[in-house]
């Protein structure tokens, strides 16, 4: 693992001066224990998959990033001294096989300002193999927000990658409690929404559907560009509100995400689904082979 921080990431002024950045990013360093990251999980992060030294779909993962920033009112991110970062982390990382880099961007340390820092983490190759395409049982976990909450309560930061991940570490716990892997959120008004890590697809006769992005999800990254592949097909992919009878009725279900990529999912709480593994290999094989 290899860490990199650097500082001083906004436009307007803000921004670090070329030979301050490269100081710093060369600076490995500790985050301050009066981070506000640490003390109160007040920040934004996004995580990037790596295969054979490519970052993959990092302008959308700078693009969220922004977006994420302006819901918790950080500065804007200098973008280009982010995508520089990832340079530099994919320059730390080895010419092959698969890793992750990881973005944080915190409010910092209270009156210094915000900070922000990359880390580069390889993953073991056979055991991201292995796992890749394996199908998963779920459970249905209450979210405790309505759709509306992005514009009803936008302070819940639903749709923002916000660092407090604590509730999703959480109902992955109980996912695992009643024996399955992962869990999908259902919202107060009964639709199903995304897994605590991942997007949900489904497959509903000809259409492949995933929840709106403005209903209090995180717009995946992963889910777009499997929705380009899926179109590049000629598959009609719509965003639409899915109940919970749709899901259970779906044809095939999917969670995605940057790292695990597609995820076939085999059982939702006692209810068995179709698994398609043959659209699921098709999937990872255009998500993987993605760059940049
Ligand atoms: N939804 C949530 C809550 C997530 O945490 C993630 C990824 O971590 C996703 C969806 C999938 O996003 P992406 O495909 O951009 O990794």
């Amino acid at each position: 693992m290899s860490t990199i921080f650097f500082l001083d990431l906004f436009e307007a002024g803000r921004a670090a001066t070329p030979a301050q950045f490269e100081a710093a990013l060369r600076a490995e360093g500790r985050i301050d224990p009066a981070d506000a990251a640490v003390t109160r999980g007040d920040g934004v992060f996004e995580t990037l998959g790596v295969n054979d030294g490519a970052a993959h779909a990092r302008d959308a993962h700078l693009r969220r990033l922004a977006h994420s920033a302006r819901l918790l009112d950080l500065p804007e991110p200098h973008l280009g001294q982010w995508s520089h970062a990832i340079d530099a982390a994919l320059a730390a990382l080895p010419a092959e096989g698969p890793a992750s880099i990881r973005l944080t961007l915190s409010r910092g340390v209270p009156g210094e300002g915000p900070t922000g820092w990359v880390v580069a983490a390889r993953r073991d190759a056979l055991a991201a193999e292995r796992g890749r395409g394996a199908p998963i049982d779920v459970v249905l976990l209450e979210r405790g927000l309505s759709v509306e909450a992005p514009t009803r309560a936008p302070w819940l930061l639903a749709g923002a990658k916000s660092l407090s991940y604590g509730v999703n570490m959480a109902a992955l716990r109980e996912a695992r409690r009643r024996g399955a892997d992962d869990a999908i959120f259902v919202a107060h008004e009964g639709f199903a929404l995304e897994g605590p890590t991942s997007s949900l697809l489904i497959r509903a006769g000809e259409r492949y559907l995933s929840p709106p992005v403005e209903e209090a999800i995180l717009d995946g990254t992963t889910l777009a560009d499997a929705f380009a592949g899926l179109r590049a097909e000629g598959l009609t992919c719509e965003y639409s509100r899915i109940t919970v009878g749709q899901l259970l009725e779906a044809d095939a279900a999917w969670l995605l995400s940057s790292v695990r990529l597609a995820a076939p999912v085999r059982r939702i709480d006692a209810s068995d689904l179709e698994v398609d593994l043959e659209l699921t290999a098709r999937l990872n094989a255009v998500l993987s082979a993605r760059e940049r």
